[in-house]
Protein backbone atom coordinates (compact mmCIF):
# COMPACT_ATOMS: atom_id res chain seq x y z
CA UNK A 1 0.00 0.00 0.00
CA UNK A 2 0.96 3.75 -0.81
CA UNK A 3 2.41 5.19 2.07
CA UNK A 4 4.47 8.81 1.86
CA UNK A 5 7.67 9.20 4.14
CA UNK A 6 9.19 12.01 5.14
CA UNK A 7 12.72 12.99 5.26
CA UNK A 8 15.88 15.53 4.59
CA UNK A 9 16.91 15.73 1.03
CA UNK A 10 20.66 15.88 0.91
CA UNK A 11 21.68 14.98 -2.34
CA UNK A 12 19.39 15.84 -5.27
CA UNK A 13 17.62 13.67 -7.90
CA UNK A 14 14.76 11.59 -8.59
CA UNK A 15 15.54 7.67 -8.41
CA UNK A 16 12.73 4.60 -8.71
CA UNK A 17 13.77 1.44 -7.61
CA UNK A 18 13.46 -1.46 -5.20
CA UNK A 19 14.22 -1.56 -1.55
CA UNK A 20 17.24 -3.20 -0.44
CA UNK A 21 17.30 -3.04 3.06
CA UNK A 22 20.16 -3.43 5.46
CA UNK A 23 19.08 -3.20 9.15
CA UNK A 24 21.18 -1.19 11.81
CA UNK A 25 23.51 -3.44 14.61
CA UNK A 26 21.29 -2.29 17.48
CA UNK A 27 17.85 -2.99 15.97
CA UNK A 28 15.96 0.11 16.23
CA UNK A 29 12.40 -1.52 16.71
CA UNK A 30 9.52 -0.29 18.42
CA UNK A 31 7.59 -2.16 20.93
CA UNK A 32 5.09 -3.85 19.34
CA UNK A 33 2.85 -6.70 20.61
CA UNK A 34 0.49 -9.57 19.39
CA UNK A 35 -2.84 -10.93 20.34
CA UNK A 36 -2.70 -13.86 22.43
CA UNK A 37 -4.16 -16.58 19.74
CA UNK A 38 -0.94 -15.22 17.94
CA UNK A 39 1.58 -16.30 20.00
CA UNK A 40 2.58 -19.67 18.93
CA UNK A 41 2.86 -18.28 15.10
CA UNK A 42 5.14 -15.36 16.68
CA UNK A 43 7.43 -18.28 18.24
CA UNK A 44 7.21 -20.51 15.22
CA UNK A 45 8.10 -17.86 12.68
CA UNK A 46 11.33 -17.02 15.31
CA UNK A 47 12.08 -20.66 15.46
CA UNK A 48 11.94 -20.88 11.52
CA UNK A 49 14.26 -17.69 11.01
CA UNK A 50 16.72 -18.94 13.37
CA UNK A 51 16.57 -22.38 11.46
CA UNK A 52 17.24 -20.35 8.37
CA UNK A 53 20.11 -18.31 9.98
CA UNK A 54 21.97 -22.06 10.97
CA UNK A 55 21.48 -23.38 7.36
CA UNK A 56 22.86 -20.28 5.73
CA UNK A 57 25.83 -20.41 8.14
CA UNK A 58 26.18 -23.99 7.23
CA UNK A 59 26.24 -23.39 3.73
CA UNK A 60 28.40 -20.71 4.06
CA UNK A 61 30.80 -22.34 5.90
CA UNK A 62 30.45 -25.49 3.39
CA UNK A 63 31.56 -23.13 0.64
CA UNK A 64 34.80 -21.69 2.48
CA UNK A 65 37.89 -22.24 0.07
CA UNK A 66 40.97 -20.09 -0.63
CA UNK A 67 43.44 -18.56 1.96
CA UNK A 68 40.88 -17.15 4.20
CA UNK A 69 39.06 -20.01 4.76
CA UNK A 70 39.82 -21.10 8.62
CA UNK A 71 39.68 -17.80 9.72
CA UNK A 72 36.50 -16.64 8.50
CA UNK A 73 35.58 -20.28 9.34
CA UNK A 74 36.04 -19.95 13.17
CA UNK A 75 33.60 -16.69 13.13
CA UNK A 76 30.81 -19.07 11.35
CA UNK A 77 31.59 -21.61 13.74
CA UNK A 78 31.56 -18.71 16.79
CA UNK A 79 28.48 -17.51 14.96
CA UNK A 80 26.81 -20.93 15.14
CA UNK A 81 27.81 -21.43 18.99
CA UNK A 82 25.74 -18.10 19.45
CA UNK A 83 23.34 -19.52 17.63
CA UNK A 84 22.65 -22.66 19.65
CA UNK A 85 22.99 -20.54 23.05
CA UNK A 86 19.89 -21.36 25.12
CA UNK A 87 20.26 -17.63 26.68
CA UNK A 88 19.36 -16.40 23.69
CA UNK A 89 17.06 -18.39 22.76
CA UNK A 90 14.90 -19.13 25.53
CA UNK A 91 15.04 -16.25 26.19
CA UNK A 92 13.07 -15.03 22.95
CA UNK A 93 10.85 -17.54 23.69
CA UNK A 94 9.93 -16.32 27.11
CA UNK A 95 9.68 -12.85 26.11
CA UNK A 96 7.65 -13.84 22.96
CA UNK A 97 5.22 -15.75 25.87
CA UNK A 98 4.98 -13.99 28.67
CA UNK A 99 5.56 -10.25 26.85
CA UNK A 100 3.26 -10.67 23.92
CA UNK A 101 6.09 -9.49 21.98
CA UNK A 102 6.54 -9.32 18.53
CA UNK A 103 10.01 -11.70 17.26
CA UNK A 104 11.41 -8.53 16.11
CA UNK A 105 10.83 -6.53 19.80
CA UNK A 106 11.90 -9.38 21.82
CA UNK A 107 15.47 -9.79 19.19
CA UNK A 108 16.16 -5.87 20.46
CA UNK A 109 14.61 -7.09 23.99
CA UNK A 110 17.00 -9.79 24.34
CA UNK A 111 19.69 -8.35 22.30
CA UNK A 112 20.27 -5.00 24.92
CA UNK A 113 19.78 -7.10 27.80
CA UNK A 114 23.24 -9.02 26.61
CA UNK A 115 25.01 -5.79 25.34
CA UNK A 116 24.66 -4.63 29.12
CA UNK A 117 26.49 -7.53 30.69
CA UNK A 118 28.76 -7.35 27.71
CA UNK A 119 29.42 -3.63 28.49
CA UNK A 120 29.72 -4.55 32.20
CA UNK A 121 33.39 -6.91 30.78
CA UNK A 122 36.27 -5.50 31.76
CA UNK A 123 37.88 -7.26 29.39
CA UNK A 124 38.38 -5.76 25.83
CA UNK A 125 38.72 -9.13 23.89
CA UNK A 126 35.35 -10.16 25.44
CA UNK A 127 33.65 -6.96 25.15
CA UNK A 128 33.76 -6.54 21.30
CA UNK A 129 32.44 -10.29 20.93
CA UNK A 130 29.28 -7.90 21.15
CA UNK A 131 29.63 -7.13 17.55
CA UNK A 132 29.46 -10.95 16.66
CA UNK A 133 26.48 -11.31 18.74
CA UNK A 134 25.11 -8.03 17.05
CA UNK A 135 25.92 -10.13 13.70
CA UNK A 136 24.09 -13.32 14.42
CA UNK A 137 20.87 -11.29 15.60
CA UNK A 138 20.92 -8.76 12.34
CA UNK A 139 21.26 -12.30 10.33
CA UNK A 140 18.17 -13.32 13.03
CA UNK A 141 16.41 -10.42 11.93
CA UNK A 142 17.08 -10.55 8.14
CA UNK A 143 15.76 -13.44 8.06
CA UNK A 144 12.16 -13.05 9.93
CA UNK A 145 11.57 -10.53 7.33
CA UNK A 146 13.24 -13.02 4.30
CA UNK A 147 15.69 -11.01 3.01
CA UNK A 148 19.17 -12.67 2.50
CA UNK A 149 21.78 -10.19 4.15
CA UNK A 150 24.85 -9.21 2.90
CA UNK A 151 24.37 -10.52 -0.73
CA UNK A 152 25.54 -7.83 -2.77
CA UNK A 153 23.67 -4.60 -4.40
CA UNK A 154 21.84 -5.01 -7.40
CA UNK A 155 21.62 -2.87 -10.30
CA UNK A 156 18.51 -0.22 -10.16
CA UNK A 157 17.77 -0.72 -6.09
CA UNK A 158 17.81 2.00 -3.27
CA UNK A 159 19.73 1.05 -0.26
CA UNK A 160 17.27 1.63 3.17
CA UNK A 161 19.78 2.06 5.81
CA UNK A 162 20.14 3.08 9.30
CA UNK A 163 23.10 5.24 8.25
CA UNK A 164 25.82 5.01 5.20
CA UNK A 165 29.80 5.73 5.56
CA UNK A 166 31.93 8.19 3.21
CA UNK A 167 33.19 4.74 2.14
CA UNK A 168 30.77 2.81 0.88
CA UNK A 169 28.95 5.22 -1.23
CA UNK A 170 31.23 5.20 -4.41
CA UNK A 171 31.26 1.04 -3.94
CA UNK A 172 27.47 1.39 -3.48
CA UNK A 173 26.94 3.09 -7.28
CA UNK A 174 29.29 0.70 -9.06
CA UNK A 175 26.57 -1.52 -7.84
CA UNK A 176 23.62 0.10 -9.73
CA UNK A 177 22.50 1.21 -6.36
CA UNK A 178 20.67 4.41 -7.71
CA UNK A 179 19.88 6.10 -4.48
CA UNK A 180 20.01 5.81 -0.78
CA UNK A 181 17.67 6.45 2.26
CA UNK A 182 18.96 6.69 5.65
CA UNK A 183 17.15 6.77 9.00
CA UNK A 184 19.86 8.80 10.58
CA UNK A 185 22.48 11.58 9.00
CA UNK A 186 22.59 15.05 8.07
CA UNK A 187 22.81 17.03 5.05
CA UNK A 188 26.05 18.21 5.98
CA UNK A 189 27.71 15.17 6.66
CA UNK A 190 30.59 14.09 4.70
CA UNK A 191 28.48 11.01 3.06
CA UNK A 192 25.96 13.94 1.99
CA UNK A 193 28.29 16.26 0.07
CA UNK A 194 30.21 13.07 -1.44
CA UNK A 195 26.65 11.84 -2.53
CA UNK A 196 26.07 14.92 -4.12
CA UNK A 197 29.30 14.73 -5.52
CA UNK A 198 28.33 11.23 -7.09
CA UNK A 199 25.33 12.54 -8.21
CA UNK A 200 23.83 9.83 -6.22
CA UNK A 201 20.52 10.73 -4.50
CA UNK A 202 20.55 10.79 -1.02
CA UNK A 203 17.64 11.28 1.75
CA UNK A 204 18.39 11.37 5.28
CA UNK A 205 16.50 11.64 8.70
CA UNK A 206 13.85 9.29 7.20
CA UNK A 207 13.03 8.43 10.70
CA UNK A 208 10.14 5.39 9.69
CA UNK A 209 12.44 4.34 6.51
CA UNK A 210 13.23 1.12 8.24
CA UNK A 211 10.04 0.24 10.12
CA UNK A 212 8.27 1.02 7.10
CA UNK A 213 10.15 -0.36 4.05
CA UNK A 214 10.34 -4.11 3.26
CA UNK A 215 13.14 -5.53 1.09
CA UNK A 216 11.70 -5.20 -2.76
CA UNK A 217 9.60 -2.56 -1.78
CA UNK A 218 9.15 -0.39 -5.18
CA UNK A 219 10.02 3.61 -3.56
CA UNK A 220 10.14 6.54 -5.18
CA UNK A 221 12.79 8.84 -3.92
CA UNK A 222 13.50 12.68 -3.84
CA UNK A 223 17.01 13.84 -3.24
CA UNK A 224 15.58 17.54 -3.15
CA UNK A 225 12.69 16.93 -0.52
CA UNK A 226 13.71 14.20 1.26
CA UNK A 227 10.24 12.41 0.45
CA UNK A 228 10.06 8.85 -0.18
CA UNK A 229 7.42 7.20 -1.63
CA UNK A 230 6.45 3.09 -0.89
CA UNK A 231 4.34 2.01 -3.73
CA UNK A 232 4.19 4.49 -5.85
CA UNK A 233 0.55 5.02 -7.71
CA UNK A 234 0.58 5.59 -10.97
CA UNK A 235 -0.18 9.87 -9.97
CA UNK A 236 3.16 9.18 -7.91
CA UNK A 237 4.61 7.90 -11.05
CA UNK A 238 3.22 10.59 -13.70
CA UNK A 239 4.88 13.57 -11.29
CA UNK A 240 8.04 11.91 -11.47
CA UNK A 241 8.34 11.79 -15.09
CA UNK A 242 7.37 15.24 -15.10
CA UNK A 243 10.24 15.74 -12.59
CA UNK A 244 12.48 14.34 -14.81
CA UNK A 245 11.34 16.40 -17.82
CA UNK A 246 11.14 19.31 -15.60
CA UNK A 247 14.88 18.38 -14.43
CA UNK A 248 15.86 18.53 -18.23
CA UNK A 249 14.23 21.46 -19.65
CA UNK A 250 16.14 23.46 -16.22
CA UNK A 251 19.30 21.97 -16.91
CA UNK A 252 18.88 22.68 -20.83
CA UNK A 253 18.27 26.58 -19.45
CA UNK A 254 21.07 26.75 -17.26
CA UNK A 255 23.47 24.88 -19.91
CA UNK A 256 22.84 28.40 -21.94
CA UNK A 257 24.78 29.97 -18.92
CA UNK A 258 27.85 27.56 -19.13
CA UNK A 259 29.64 30.60 -21.34
CA UNK A 260 28.68 32.83 -19.31
CA UNK A 261 30.89 35.64 -16.89
CA UNK A 262 29.85 34.88 -13.38
CA UNK A 263 28.79 38.92 -13.40
CA UNK A 264 26.61 40.81 -11.68
CA UNK A 265 24.06 43.28 -12.87
CA UNK A 266 26.52 46.15 -12.31
CA UNK A 267 29.79 44.47 -13.57
CA UNK A 268 31.38 42.78 -10.28
CA UNK A 269 33.54 39.54 -11.02
CA UNK A 270 33.11 36.84 -8.87
CA UNK A 271 34.70 33.93 -8.51
CA UNK A 272 33.59 30.19 -8.40
CA UNK A 273 36.02 27.80 -7.61
CA UNK A 274 34.88 24.12 -8.17
CA UNK A 275 35.15 21.67 -4.71
CA UNK A 276 36.02 18.60 -7.29
CA UNK A 277 36.23 14.87 -5.97
CA UNK A 278 36.53 13.03 -8.89
CA UNK A 279 37.96 13.43 -12.51
CA UNK A 280 34.66 13.94 -13.51
CA UNK A 281 34.01 16.85 -11.20
CA UNK A 282 37.18 18.58 -12.61
CA UNK A 283 35.85 17.66 -16.36
CA UNK A 284 32.55 19.50 -15.63
CA UNK A 285 34.13 22.53 -13.57
CA UNK A 286 36.68 22.98 -16.26
CA UNK A 287 33.17 22.72 -19.02
CA UNK A 288 31.46 25.50 -16.88
CA UNK A 289 34.40 27.70 -16.35
CA UNK A 290 35.16 27.49 -13.47
CA UNK A 291 38.04 29.82 -12.13
CA UNK A 292 39.92 26.65 -10.77
CA UNK A 293 39.57 24.08 -8.14
CA UNK A 294 38.79 25.65 -5.18
CA UNK A 295 38.82 22.52 -2.71
CA UNK A 296 40.09 19.40 -3.26
CA UNK A 297 39.59 17.03 -0.07
CA UNK A 298 42.83 14.34 -0.26
CA UNK A 299 41.23 12.39 2.23
CA UNK A 300 38.85 10.48 0.10
CA UNK A 301 42.10 8.89 -1.33
CA UNK A 302 42.70 7.49 2.19
CA UNK A 303 39.50 6.36 2.70
CA UNK A 304 39.17 4.08 -0.41
CA UNK A 305 41.63 1.48 0.33
CA UNK A 306 43.69 -0.11 3.52
CA UNK A 307 47.34 0.71 2.70
CA UNK A 308 48.06 4.72 2.93
CA UNK A 309 48.40 5.50 -0.62
CA UNK A 310 52.12 6.08 -1.70
CA UNK A 311 53.64 9.39 -2.85
CA UNK A 312 53.87 7.84 -6.43
CA UNK A 313 50.15 7.03 -6.27
CA UNK A 314 49.73 10.28 -4.74
CA UNK A 315 51.30 12.30 -7.15
CA UNK A 316 49.35 10.63 -10.18
CA UNK A 317 46.01 11.54 -8.95
CA UNK A 318 47.20 15.02 -8.32
CA UNK A 319 48.88 15.87 -11.39
CA UNK A 320 46.32 14.34 -13.52
CA UNK A 321 43.51 16.64 -11.43
CA UNK A 322 45.96 19.54 -12.46
CA UNK A 323 45.92 18.31 -16.17
CA UNK A 324 42.58 18.28 -16.06
CA UNK A 325 42.21 21.98 -15.34
CA UNK A 326 44.01 22.86 -18.31
CA UNK A 327 45.98 25.41 -16.56
CA UNK A 328 44.01 27.02 -13.57
CA UNK A 329 44.89 26.77 -10.21
CA UNK A 330 44.23 24.14 -8.47
CA UNK A 331 43.49 24.03 -4.47
CA UNK A 332 44.78 20.09 -3.03
CA UNK A 333 43.64 20.36 0.42
CA UNK A 334 46.13 18.32 2.90
CA UNK A 335 44.21 15.48 4.53
CA UNK A 336 41.57 15.69 6.43
CA UNK A 337 40.86 13.02 8.56
CA UNK A 338 39.48 12.39 12.16
CA UNK A 339 36.08 13.31 13.05
CA UNK A 340 33.71 11.47 11.45
CA UNK A 341 35.99 10.20 8.41
CA UNK A 342 38.24 7.15 9.52
CA UNK A 343 40.87 5.78 7.31
CA UNK A 344 40.82 2.32 6.76
CA UNK A 345 44.85 2.19 7.40
CA UNK A 346 43.81 3.36 11.37
CA UNK A 347 45.91 6.50 11.10
CA UNK A 348 43.03 8.13 12.89
CA UNK A 349 42.83 6.97 16.61
CA UNK A 350 38.97 5.34 17.20
CA UNK A 351 39.01 6.20 21.01
CA UNK A 352 39.14 9.60 21.11
CA UNK A 353 36.48 10.76 23.29
CA UNK A 354 35.71 13.93 21.51
CA UNK A 355 36.76 13.08 17.67
CA UNK A 356 35.52 16.25 16.03
CA UNK A 357 37.63 17.69 19.03
CA UNK A 358 40.29 16.02 18.55
CA UNK A 359 43.09 14.79 16.43
CA UNK A 360 41.92 15.72 13.09
CA UNK A 361 42.79 18.15 9.95
CA UNK A 362 46.16 19.69 10.17
CA UNK A 363 46.63 18.08 13.93
CA UNK A 364 46.64 14.51 12.86
CA UNK A 365 48.95 15.44 9.61
CA UNK A 366 51.31 16.94 12.28
CA UNK A 367 51.51 14.16 14.55
CA UNK A 368 52.42 11.62 11.45
CA UNK A 369 55.38 14.12 9.71
CA UNK A 370 55.92 11.06 7.94
CA UNK A 371 52.48 10.84 6.18
CA UNK A 372 52.43 14.13 5.80
CA UNK A 373 55.63 14.72 4.28
CA UNK A 374 54.90 12.23 1.66
CA UNK A 375 52.24 13.93 0.95
CA UNK A 376 53.11 17.19 0.61
CA UNK A 377 56.09 15.75 -1.54
CA UNK A 378 54.02 14.69 -3.93
CA UNK A 379 52.19 17.88 -4.38
CA UNK A 380 55.17 19.56 -5.41
CA UNK A 381 55.88 17.57 -7.63
CA UNK A 382 52.27 17.71 -9.35
CA UNK A 383 52.83 21.50 -9.00
CA UNK A 384 55.46 21.04 -11.97
CA UNK A 385 52.21 20.46 -14.30
CA UNK A 386 50.26 23.65 -13.30
CA UNK A 387 49.60 26.09 -11.07
CA UNK A 388 49.03 24.41 -7.20
CA UNK A 389 47.63 25.87 -4.25
CA UNK A 390 48.18 24.18 -0.71
CA UNK A 391 44.92 24.56 1.69
CA UNK A 392 45.32 23.55 5.21
CA UNK A 393 42.06 22.09 7.23
CA UNK A 394 41.09 22.77 10.78
CA UNK A 395 43.77 25.72 11.33
CA UNK A 396 43.88 26.85 14.84
CA UNK A 397 46.45 29.51 14.19
CA UNK A 398 49.61 30.47 13.31
CA UNK A 399 52.33 28.25 14.91
CA UNK A 400 50.49 25.19 12.81
CA UNK A 401 50.84 27.39 9.77
CA UNK A 402 54.34 28.35 10.20
CA UNK A 403 55.34 24.97 10.75
CA UNK A 404 53.66 23.48 7.74
CA UNK A 405 55.09 26.18 5.78
CA UNK A 406 58.37 24.87 6.86
CA UNK A 407 58.04 21.53 6.20
CA UNK A 408 56.80 22.56 2.84
CA UNK A 409 59.90 24.63 1.97
CA UNK A 410 61.94 21.22 3.20
CA UNK A 411 60.09 18.98 1.06
CA UNK A 412 60.72 21.18 -2.01
CA UNK A 413 64.34 22.25 -0.99
CA UNK A 414 64.91 17.99 -0.87
CA UNK A 415 62.97 17.02 -4.19
CA UNK A 416 65.46 19.92 -5.95
CA UNK A 417 68.21 18.24 -4.59
CA UNK A 418 66.71 14.96 -6.09
CA UNK A 419 66.33 16.54 -9.40
CA UNK A 420 62.72 17.25 -9.53
CA UNK A 421 61.15 19.92 -11.06
CA UNK A 422 59.39 21.96 -8.76
CA UNK A 423 57.29 25.34 -8.99
CA UNK A 424 59.08 28.73 -7.62
CA UNK A 425 56.63 29.15 -5.07
CA UNK A 426 53.15 27.16 -3.87
CA UNK A 427 50.47 29.50 -2.78
CA UNK A 428 50.15 28.23 1.01
CA UNK A 429 46.23 28.79 2.55
CA UNK A 430 44.25 27.95 5.89
CA UNK A 431 41.03 26.45 6.22
CA UNK A 432 38.77 29.03 8.53
CA UNK A 433 36.88 26.16 10.18
CA UNK A 434 38.13 26.94 14.29
CA UNK A 435 36.38 29.77 15.27
CA UNK A 436 39.10 31.82 17.48
CA UNK A 437 41.28 31.06 14.20
CA UNK A 438 38.64 33.39 12.68
CA UNK A 439 38.45 35.37 14.88
CA UNK A 440 42.09 35.91 15.30
CA UNK A 441 43.15 35.80 11.53
CA UNK A 442 44.78 38.80 11.65
CA UNK A 443 47.58 36.96 13.53
CA UNK A 444 48.40 35.13 10.69
CA UNK A 445 47.53 37.11 7.84
CA UNK A 446 51.34 37.48 7.00
CA UNK A 447 51.60 33.71 6.85
CA UNK A 448 49.26 32.87 4.56
CA UNK A 449 48.64 33.21 1.06
CA UNK A 450 45.06 32.89 1.02
CA UNK A 451 42.25 31.69 3.35
CA UNK A 452 38.84 29.71 2.56
CA UNK A 453 36.09 29.60 4.93
CA UNK A 454 34.92 25.86 5.97
CA UNK A 455 31.34 27.11 6.84
CA UNK A 456 30.10 23.29 7.19
CA UNK A 457 32.67 22.99 10.39
CA UNK A 458 32.77 26.85 11.55
CA UNK A 459 29.19 26.47 11.80
CA UNK A 460 29.34 23.34 13.97
CA UNK A 461 32.07 24.61 16.16
CA UNK A 462 30.53 28.26 16.06
CA UNK A 463 27.13 27.34 17.72
CA UNK A 464 28.16 23.93 19.55
CA UNK A 465 25.84 21.97 17.10
CA UNK A 466 27.37 18.82 15.66
CA UNK A 467 27.13 18.87 11.81
CA UNK A 468 25.90 15.01 11.67
CA UNK A 469 23.02 15.19 14.20
CA UNK A 470 20.04 15.79 12.73
CA UNK A 471 18.01 15.85 15.87
CA UNK A 472 19.51 19.32 16.52
CA UNK A 473 17.67 20.63 13.35
CA UNK A 474 17.94 24.33 12.29
CA UNK A 475 20.19 24.85 15.48
CA UNK A 476 22.67 23.47 13.06
CA UNK A 477 22.57 26.50 10.53
CA UNK A 478 24.50 29.15 8.85
CA UNK A 479 21.55 31.47 9.15
CA UNK A 480 22.33 32.48 12.76
CA UNK A 481 23.35 36.37 13.32
CA UNK A 482 26.60 35.01 15.40
CA UNK A 483 27.70 33.34 12.21
CA UNK A 484 26.90 36.01 9.18
CA UNK A 485 28.76 38.39 11.68
CA UNK A 486 31.97 36.16 11.66
CA UNK A 487 32.04 35.66 8.66
CA UNK A 488 31.55 39.29 8.10
CA UNK A 489 34.30 39.99 9.95
CA UNK A 490 37.22 37.33 8.16
CA UNK A 491 36.42 38.42 4.98
CA UNK A 492 37.02 42.62 5.61
CA UNK A 493 40.23 40.97 7.35
CA UNK A 494 41.24 39.12 3.97
CA UNK A 495 40.05 42.45 2.11
CA UNK A 496 42.43 44.90 4.70
CA UNK A 497 45.63 42.41 4.48
CA UNK A 498 45.06 41.90 0.67
CA UNK A 499 44.28 38.01 1.66
CA UNK A 500 41.81 36.81 -1.33
CA UNK A 501 39.31 34.77 0.72
CA UNK A 502 36.93 32.18 -0.53
CA UNK A 503 33.82 30.34 1.26
CA UNK A 504 34.03 26.25 0.16
CA UNK A 505 31.40 24.59 2.76
CA UNK A 506 28.44 23.77 1.30
CA UNK A 507 26.51 27.73 1.62
CA UNK A 508 28.40 28.20 -0.90
CA UNK A 509 26.64 26.42 -3.31
CA UNK A 510 23.36 27.23 -2.08
CA UNK A 511 22.11 29.66 -4.36
CA UNK A 512 19.25 31.02 -2.47
CA UNK A 513 21.79 32.45 0.10
CA UNK A 514 24.35 34.04 -2.36
CA UNK A 515 22.59 37.44 -1.90
CA UNK A 516 23.56 37.37 1.57
CA UNK A 517 27.48 36.04 0.79
CA UNK A 518 28.02 39.12 -1.85
CA UNK A 519 26.34 41.22 1.07
CA UNK A 520 28.55 39.92 3.26
CA UNK A 521 31.39 41.11 0.51
CA UNK A 522 32.55 37.37 -0.43
CA UNK A 523 34.04 37.78 -4.15
CA UNK A 524 35.07 33.97 -4.23
CA UNK A 525 32.68 31.15 -3.86
CA UNK A 526 33.99 27.58 -4.20
CA UNK A 527 30.90 25.02 -4.72
CA UNK A 528 30.55 21.48 -5.93
CA UNK A 529 29.96 21.71 -10.11
CA UNK A 530 26.70 20.52 -9.67
CA UNK A 531 25.58 23.89 -8.33
CA UNK A 532 27.59 26.14 -10.56
CA UNK A 533 25.58 27.86 -12.95
CA UNK A 534 22.72 28.03 -10.14
CA UNK A 535 24.88 29.93 -8.25
CA UNK A 536 25.98 32.08 -11.04
CA UNK A 537 22.42 32.55 -12.28
CA UNK A 538 21.75 34.03 -8.61
CA UNK A 539 25.11 36.15 -9.41
CA UNK A 540 23.98 37.60 -12.44
CA UNK A 541 20.49 38.64 -10.95
CA UNK A 542 21.57 40.70 -8.63
CA UNK A 543 23.45 44.28 -7.91
CA UNK A 544 26.71 44.05 -5.81
CA UNK A 545 26.58 47.51 -4.91
CA UNK A 546 22.52 47.50 -4.07
CA UNK A 547 23.55 44.56 -1.93
CA UNK A 548 26.15 46.42 0.01
CA UNK A 549 24.13 49.11 0.75
CA UNK A 550 22.10 46.43 2.52
CA UNK A 551 24.96 44.99 4.90
CA UNK A 552 24.18 47.03 8.06
CA UNK A 553 20.67 46.07 7.53
CA UNK A 554 21.72 42.23 7.72
CA UNK A 555 24.06 42.56 10.48
CA UNK A 556 21.48 43.92 12.46
CA UNK A 557 19.04 40.81 11.86
CA UNK A 558 18.56 39.27 15.19
CA UNK A 559 17.76 35.69 14.61
CA UNK A 560 17.27 33.99 11.71
CA UNK A 561 13.43 34.94 10.71
CA UNK A 562 15.38 38.45 10.65
CA UNK A 563 18.28 37.33 8.47
CA UNK A 564 15.07 35.67 6.00
CA UNK A 565 13.10 39.14 5.95
CA UNK A 566 16.23 40.34 4.65
CA UNK A 567 16.80 37.85 2.07
CA UNK A 568 13.51 38.36 0.64
CA UNK A 569 13.68 41.96 0.51
CA UNK A 570 17.00 42.11 -0.89
CA UNK A 571 15.51 39.24 -3.77
CA UNK A 572 12.30 41.64 -4.53
CA UNK A 573 13.91 44.84 -5.19
C1 LIG B 1 33.93 22.72 5.64
O1 LIG B 1 34.12 22.36 6.79
O2 LIG B 1 33.14 23.63 5.31
C2 LIG B 1 34.65 22.06 4.53
C3 LIG B 1 34.57 22.51 3.29
O3 LIG B 1 35.37 20.96 4.84
P1 LIG B 1 34.72 19.50 5.07
O4 LIG B 1 33.26 19.60 4.72
O5 LIG B 1 35.48 18.57 4.23
O6 LIG B 1 34.94 19.30 6.54
MG1 LIG C 1 35.79 21.04 7.28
Amino acid sequence: MRALLPGHGASRGSALGRARVRLPHVLEVAEQHVRPDQIDDEVGRLHAAVEATRAEMHSLRARLHGALAKEVGEFLDLHALLLDDPELLQGLDELIRTGRYTADYALRLQRDRLAAVFDGMDDAYLKSRMDDLDHVIGRIHAHLHQRAPDAPAVAGEILVSDNVAPSELAELQQHGVVAVVTAAGSALSHSAILARSLHLPLVVGNAQALQKINDGDVLLVDGATGEVVVDPDPDDLRRYRERLREAAREARELGRLRSKPSRTRDGIDIALWANAESLEDVANAHALGATGVGLYRTEFLFLQQRELPSEEQQFQVYRDLVLGMGGRPVTIRTLDLGADKADRAGLVVGDEENPALGVRGVRLSLAHPGVFDTQLRAILRASNYGPVRVLVPMVSGREEMLEVRRRLQRAALQLRKQGHEIAVQLELGAMIEVPAAAIALHGFVDVVDFVSIGTNDLVQYLLAADRNNDALGELYSPLHPGVLRLLRHVIRTGAEHDIPVAICGEIAGDAALAPILLALGLREFSLHPATLLEVRKAIRDVDFGDLQARTDKLLQARDRAGIERWLKAAVAS
